[in-house]
């Protein structure tokens, strides 16, 4: 536990849902963890006990990467820890893959002729998850490689491998109902005994949607509030100029209206409370980063990539690399589009940033 940990509190300390089983957080609560093949090893998922024109049932909060292992894992749940009940329907935070991957699968597998289970997700992730479970044209490939080619990342090799990532979330995220039922921001979702508002957040994925529970006091908070690190916030080639960061900062200010001691459910890591604690703690640590930035590009102008050993400290692979060149882009971006910062191509066509 790293020392701003210790200002957060895990009332269950180090207990987690074994794989296949849940624990039970609040009356109709449920937590379950599945695991992840990557740097970040498991996503934390919820059962919502609902109830729908008199039939009882389930709602699932996120669904994990397609692939077989989640799949035989939520069979091990529908038949251990739903009560015999079915899942009615399946909420989505926003559409990174391990959120959203299984929502086809899911809404099939629970469908009837009677009934439909249906995706209740933000339209814009909506529509963006459409695009990209399409195909191989979905995402990245070559306009990603020379956007951050243009953000001086110019080594051949990573070039070549990033032009050839183009069906990454294709193969993550295969398929998705043909229909959803879409989630805005202030929108209240009775769920069972309890009524949920829809809290929007930005700046981590298109339009993020968080859940919170006036009567049980809980946050389900997706990537938007993670207890142990802080959330991805990077600048894509498909929106070249965004300002993620200040887009993120503003939206995690929404949760200091919640009460102090709001249980947080994040989807990686543990349920924890110190939320007004964790919104500071994430606006110091920006703050630093951003100071750190623009001593770099006041030392000399910098590129995205130049920032990058500012930035992580340790040794990058190809996959964590493409995720640090958006958070590089993401902290010159705040600094640039605040005016701290001013943007010139160089002669090779980089994108370098001094003081303005
Ligand atoms: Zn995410």
């Amino acid at each position: 536990m790293n020392v701003l940990e210790r200002e957060l509190h895990y009332p269950l300390g180090d207990t987690l849902p074994a794989p296949g089983t849940s624990i039970e957080l609040a009356p109709g609560v449920r937590w379950l963890r599945m695991a992840l093949p990557f740097a970040l090893d498991h996503i934390n998922l919820w059962l919502l006990r609902d109830q729908i024109d008199g039939q009882d049932g389930w709602t699932v909060v996120d669904c994990c990467i397609a692939r077989d292992e989640s799949r035989a894992q939520w069979e091990q749940i529908f038949s251990g820890e739903l009560q015999g009940l079915p899942v009615l329907r399946v909420i989505v935070t926003h559409m990174h893959p391990d959120h959203i991957g299984l929502a086809h699968w899911l809404c099939a597998r629970w469908s009837t002729p009677e009934r439909e289970c249906p995706l209740l997700i933000s339209a814009t992730d909506y529509h963006l998850a459409r695009i990209g479970s399409a195909g191989v044209n979905g995402f990245g490939g070559d306009s990603a490689a020379a956007f951050f080619a243009a953000h001086g990342l110019i080594d051949p090799v990573s070039i070549e491998k990033i032009r050839q990532r183009a069906g990454y979330y294709h193969s993550l995220v295969p398929d998705l109902p043909r229909s959803f039922q879409r989630l805005m921001d202030g929108d209240s979702l009775q769920i069972g005994d309890q009524a949920w508002r829809c809290i929007s957040g930005y700046g981590h994925a298109p339009e993020h949607i968080s859940l919170y529970c006036e009567q049980l006091n809980l946050l389900i908070g997706g990537d938007m509030m993670l207890p142990r690190i802080s959330t991805n916030v990077s600048v894509f080639d498909m929106e070249p100029e965004a300002n993620p960061l200040r887009l993120f900062l503003d939206s995690i200010d929404k949760f200091k209206a919640l009460p102090a001691d709001t249980l947080t459910l994040p989807s990686h890591g543990k349920p924890f409370t110190g939320l007004h604690r964790r919104i500071e703690q994430l606006h110091a640590h920006h703050r630093d980063r951003l100071a750190e930035v623009l001593q770099a590009c006041t030392e000399k102008p910098c590129s995205a990539a130049d920032i990058l050993p500012v930035l992580f400290k340790r040794q990058l692979d190809l996959h964590q690399t493409t995720f640090a060149m958006g958070e590089s882009i993401a902290h010159l971006h705040a600094l640039w589009l605040a005016g701290r910062l001013h943007r010139q191509r160089d002669p090779q066509g980089i994108y370098r940033f001094s003081p303005a």
